[in-house]
């Protein structure tokens, strides 16, 4: 036996001998190069080849499985998927990540430096997305047989950059290279058409589609914790059915005779970089047509192998449509089973409903998904018909009619998900509550037992385990190690939270943790940062209901504070920001530029820069999350209250031991019930009392004029000490604030300002803030998308696990 592989147990080194030749194989025959000329890219591929290849076997015997129990199988519809990279995931849920440091080692390599050269898979825009995530990881680590379907875009979420603080947005390119993890399936290409006309034949209905383009499969197997279950991820590719037009070609049109590809191809090309709204409206309905069709086609293949009763359907299949982007799902499965198949309409309906269930993401008026019945009915001729036909027979049922699907000339794609789908959640325990009293009011009153909550949770493989190895090692050695599993057993840590040296190594492991990340700072950035100071993060989308600006007005009260009085005993702080805006969004946009450019003021500060400094840091994903996270100590979950749905990165803070100051909102509800309120600092308006200060005249103003440090802020705002070459570039911003505020920073930040001043003072007293950090640790159990994921299985897909 080698030296290096010495150090580790027996199985590991077995294991890495192993790996270690099959990297060398993959390395030889499937990328086609000699060890001396491979770059580090070419590793990558040759250990991702090697480890694809361990879970396929997993994924084929859990295929198998499957169809011999004939069990229920589970169908997650997502237009986002946002996986971010899968090689250390998959090393870890495969008990590999030890022997591949040996494997790697042996060849020259740092595992480390080949696991960050993968490109993030950035198919989603935020929570919603790495949400669908978490749920593939659970589904396959509780052994529950599903399939994830998605679309395969070219370009995910656009990469940000920063040019003099301005958001500026280049394609993600996260293709360029082979994608390892993949499986092309050419011979599993559907057809979807679009547009056309309807017409009736001996009674039957058909639709001629004007246009047709074929949907590619592309799977990608996920792996559960060690390795013993692993479901595909689909993603659907478009082209077009006749690639190339030889005829236009051989009259010397060359760009015509490559016409047809181009446009099919549109359809798969980019993910929607927004998440409250929509653009290029006709376009992302194709899409949402196109992924839901090509899902719905293969769903039906399968069940149709295995069964030949309609009837079972419901008890077979379980579609889950992720927010209402899937919506035409409802009307897409009445058109296969009574168009296609002769079922009786009603029972057709009554089928579907059997089959799905819906999942509301928000409640942002502007975020609720509508069509035109103009340019629903040119694309989709039949799905209209169908859509009136449920309205009027679900108005038939209940005259005094709850809400109509059709309101103000447009479909409501909430109201449709909703009457086709036989259990509707929201996804924390308020949200799911003001479900019942806003948009769903009507709907609830008929349905009462539709609406259930199902509280979001994340992975603790990805988001504990694999992220911070510091904390999960202190974690194993102190409760052993079956909370990667049931994350319930993170309680077991309260006994030890007493205990002071079990505080102290707690402490040591953030320490360790920021110490890396100053480090990278440091070297990435060039900003000199004291890893003992606080860090202060706030990362997410950026949003004007997620308040981003309530921070940084913040953040310049206590500048400007600092200033007043600079040999004060301040406690220092970092302050992180991290988040992409919609690059319409010109508010967002505004609000980046507006923090970049107090950054650099403030870290040129020589009076206050020892006590506060700004960062941004550009193009935040999942893989930034995964390093900002274990080193952070303040989670900032300061929303308005009722807005945000649920959150998940609130989840992955306080499971990683950063302390909460937030607002009663989403989930950020139950973290405080659960961690305990001494733990997580709450400030500021309830959701109720966010809709009475609304309809207060002058809420801001009034506001303005009872804070002090909030007029001084709103004042550099105005006075161009932030952008002295323009001095009216954050008026708007600040108009913004003294005016309508919808969305009550005014209202909010004297007691926003208190909780910070508070929570200075508690990070002074190291030992006590370390063990409030350790119990929101051992308090966060609740918080694994597994919980999530048995709930969903139990009260909405009636599904069951095949491991046990
Ligand atoms: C968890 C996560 C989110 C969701 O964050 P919220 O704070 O809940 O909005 C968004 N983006 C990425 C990359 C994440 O990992």
């Amino acid at each position: 036996m080698t030296q290096t592989l010495h150090a580790v147990p027996a199985g590991d080194a077995i294991d890495a001998t192993a790996l270690k030749a099959d990297v060398l194989k993959h390395l030889t025959f499937t990328i086609g190069r000699a060890p001396e000329d491979a770059a580090l890219g070419d590793w990558r591929m040759a250990l991702s080849f090697a480890v694809r290849d361990r879970i396929t076997e997993s994924w084929l015997a859990s295929e198998r499985a499957a169809r011999e129990a004939g069990a229920k199988r589970v169908y997650y519809l997502s237009l986002e998927f946002l996986i971010g990279r899968l090689l250390e995931d998959a090393l870890v849920n495969l008990g590999l990540a030890e022997a591949a440091e040996v494997a790697l080692r042996d060849l020259g390599l740092a595992l480390g430096e080949v696991v960050a050269d993968e490109p993030d898979a950035a198919l989603g825009n935020g929570g919603l997305g790495r949400l669908a995530a978490c749920f593939m990881e659970s589904l396959a680590t509780i052994g529950c047989p599903a399939i994830g379907y998605g679309i395969r875009y070219e370009h995910g979420l656009f990469r940000q950059q920063f040019e003099h603080g301005r958001q500026v947005e280049l394609p993600e390119l996260w293709l360029e290279q082979q994608h390892p993890w993949e499986f092309e399936r050419p011979g599993s290409r559907l057809r979807v058409g679009f547009g056309g006309h309807v017409h009736q034949v001996e009674g039957r209905t058909i639709w001629h589609p004007a246009e047709e383009v074929e949907a590619e499969a592309f799977d990608t197997p996920i792996v559960g914790w060690e390795g013993q279950w692993a479901n595909p991820l689909r993603l659907w590719s478009a082209r077009a059915v006749y690639p190339f037009d030889l005829n236009r070609f051989n009259h010397g049109d060359f760009r015509g005779a490559a016409e047809p590809e181009a446009l099919a191809r549109t359809i798969s090309r980019v993910l929607y970089p927004d998440d409250t709204t929509d653009e290029g409206k006709a376009l992302r309905l194709k899409q949402e047509y196109f992924f839901v069709a090509a899902s719905l086609a293969d769903i039906l293949c399968r069940f149709e192998r295995d069964f030949d009763d309609l009837a079972l359907l419901p008890e077979k299949v379980a579609i889950q449509l992720n927010d209402t982007h899937p919506a035409v799902a409802g009307p897409e499965l009445v058109r296969l089973l009574h168009d296609e198949r002769g079922v009786e309409f009603s029972r057709a309906v009554e089928i579907a409903r059997g089959c799905l269930s819906y999942t509301n993401h928000t409640l942002l008026p502007e975020a609720l998904e509508s069509w035109s019945e103009g340019l629903f009915g040119h694309l989709l001729p039949r799905h209209l018909e169908i859509i009136e036909r449920i309205d009027a027979e679900h108005y038939g049922a209940h005259p005094d009619r709850p809400g109509s699907i059709f309101e103000h000339g447009e479909i409501q794609m909430g109201t449709l998900s909703f009457v086709m789908a036989h259990k509707v959640n929201g996804v924390s325990a308020l949200h799911t509550e003001l479900m019942k009293e806003t948009v769903f009011e009507g709907l609830h009153q008929v349905h009462p037992d539709r609406i259930v909550n199902q509280t979001n949770g994340v992975t603790p493989r990805r988001w504990l385990k694999s992220c911070n190895a510091a904390l999960s090692d202190l974690i194993t050695e102190t409760i052993g190690a079956g909370w990667v599993r049931d994350l319930s057993q993170l309680e077991r840590l309260e006994p030890h939270l007493g205990d002071g040296a079990f505080i102290n190594r707690y402490a040591a492991a953030k320490r360790a943790n920021k110490a890396v990340f100053s480090n990278w700072l440091a070297g990435d950035y060039g900003l000199k940062v004291d890893p003992d100071a606080m860090f202060d993060a706030q990362i997410k989308r950026i949003h004007e209901y997620k308040r981003q600006h309530l921070n940084i007005l913040q953040t310049i009260a206590a500048w400007q504070a600092i200033h007043d009085d600079p040999q004060a005993d301040w406690t220092p702080r970092l302050k992180i920001f991290g988040g992409k805006a919609a690059p319409g969004y010109h508010f967002a946009k505004d609000i980046i530029r507006l923090i970049n450019d107090v950054a650099a003021r403030l870290n040129a500060d020589p009076v206050t820069s020892k006590y506060l400094q700004v960062i941004f840091l550009p193009n935040y994903n999942v893989s930034l999350a995964e390093r900002i996270i274990p080193a952070s100590d303040l989670s900032e979950q300061i929303s308005t209250a009722g807005k945000e749905a649920s959150g998940t990165g609130n989840m992955k803070f306080a499971l990683n031991g950063a302390l909460t100051i937030g607002t009663l909102d989403g989930a950020n509800v139950e973290i405080r019930e659960q961690v305990g309120p001494e733990n997580f600092f709450l400030f500021g308006m309830t959701a109720a009392e966010v809709t009475a200060r609304r309809a207060v005249p002058d809420h801001a103003r009034r506001a303005i004029e009872g804070s002090a440090p909030l007029a001084r802020a709103l004042g550099a705002l105005r006075d161009g000490t932030f952008s002295p070459d323009e001095p009216g570039r954050y008026h708007g911003i600040a108009d913004n604030i003294a005016g309508g505020d919808h969305f009550l920073v005014a209202s909010d930040f004297a007691a926003y300002h208190a909780a910070q001043t508070d929570v200075s003072r508690a990070y002074g007293d190291r030992e006590t803030w370390a063990r409030m950090a350790a119990r929101n640790t051992a308090r966060s159990g609740w918080f694994s998308s597994d919980r999530t994921i048995r709930g969903y299985m139990g009260e909405i897909w009636g599904a069951a696990p095949l491991i046990d």
